[in-house]
């Protein structure tokens, strides 16, 4: 038996060469994508206008992978969470977050994660595998519904900030992405997607050179190097000159700004020194910074730092006109909160 490929895993591209390979005009592969995409089909069996030979040639080689919504929680503040069995078992999660003008995501990218972080619930889990570009694009079309179910209003933004590394699963995000702003997908602008990566400086530079024009949000928690890889030990691998070079790549090609994620714990990053470090670090490219509001994730040695600590950030980054917010969590009852994700319900 043959191994079948996931046929949303493939370009139209790839899908017209399939059908002229086959002896079948290209256009057919047009009609399949159509099916695939915008008319979401879940079987062969649904693309009425495709012959019955095509379709048993479409079975024989192919397989359609549909996400299923297993559990769906929703917490006081609106917060939806879903738990997204995936064809071969496992399970990800993905995030509805509403505000008075907005509809975010919050997608997974990996099965677990290949990163070391050690505030985040989800490095605790490895990565098992990477998720395919149906599977991503999935997790938004089911929250998109969610939201107009709720909300009366379609998904406004996107966050690849659920569990996994985007940029160690670039090709399948990047397919995704495509899928999402496509006009037989969502149609929806690539300025209202926002990556967010540990940082990893030689993806950040394919990013710049493969002219994405989604906006860029990096985890930075230190401007300092010994800190940030006792926080983020993978970081040793990648050092913030590095770092901070990518993202200067970056700016240069891409001219948008970016978003550095920061949570402050007290001990770790609560110092003056710490403060003085991220300010100069946000010099280099034009920046903002959100402080992430830990979500404790064991009793171990990540403490959210005190209010004082926070004051002081927002004091120095004013400062020196670089724009700073607090971010509180949602969805924190059904842990739904950032480094919240671990497949508690799985
Ligand atoms: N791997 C990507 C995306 C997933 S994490 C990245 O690192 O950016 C999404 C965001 O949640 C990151 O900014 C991460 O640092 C933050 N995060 C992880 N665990 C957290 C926790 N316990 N409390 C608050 N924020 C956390």
């Amino acid at each position: 038996m043959i191994d079948k490929k996931d046929i949303r895993a493939i370009s139209k591209i790839e899908l017209r060469d399939f059908f002229v390979a086959n002896g079948d005009k290209a256009f057919r592969g047009n009609q399949v994508y159509e099916w695939l995409w915008s008319k979401g089909a879940h079987s062969f069996e649904d693309m009425t206008n495709v012959s019955k030979e095509t379709r048993a040639m479409l079975e024989a080689n192919f397989v359609i992978n549909h996400i299923k919504v297993d559990t769906m929680q929703r917490s006081a503040d609106g917060t939806v969470k879903n738990a997204v069995r995936l064809h071969d078992g496992l399970v990800v999660e993905s995030v509805l977050i509403p505000t008075k003008t907005r509809t975010t995501a919050c997608v997974s990218s990996q099965v677990g994660c290949s990163l070391d972080c050690n505030f985040c619930a989800t490095s605790r889990l490895k990565r098992m595998r990477n998720l395919e570009p149906g599977e991503i694009y999935d997790q938004v079309l089911a929250i998109d519904n969610e939201s107009k179910l709720y909300h009366n209003r379609p998904l406004s933004n996107i966050v690849f900030m659920g569990m996994g590394e985007p940029l160690m699963n670039y090709n399948n995000v990047i397919k995704a992405i495509d899928r999402i702003t496509s006009e037989e997908g969502l149609g929806m602008s690539p300025k209202r997607i926002t990556v967010s990566t540990s940082g990893i400086p030689k993806m950040i530079k394919k990013m710049a050179d493969d002219n994405v024009k989604f906006k860029l949000a990096v985890s930075l928690h230190s401007g300092i190097d010994n800190v940030r890889a006792r926080i983020m030990p993978f970081s040793k691998n990648f050092p913030l000159a590095d770092l901070r070079e990518s993202l200067e790549y970056w700016y240069q090609i891409a001219n948008s700004k970016i978003t550095y994620e920061y949570v402050v714990w007290g001990g770790i990053n609560d110092s003056k020194e710490a403060v003085d470090a991220l300010v100069k670090f946000c010099k280099y490219v034009p920046c903002k910074v959100n402080l992430i509001e830990y979500n404790p994730i064991d009793d171990g040695e990540f403490q959210q730092a005190s209010d004082e600590a926070i004051n002081l950030y927002i004091h120095e980054l004013t400062k020196n006109n670089i724009v700073a917010k607090v971010r509180r969590s949602r969805g924190k009852d059904i842990d739904a909160a950032c480094g919240q994700l671990a497949n508690k319900e799985a």
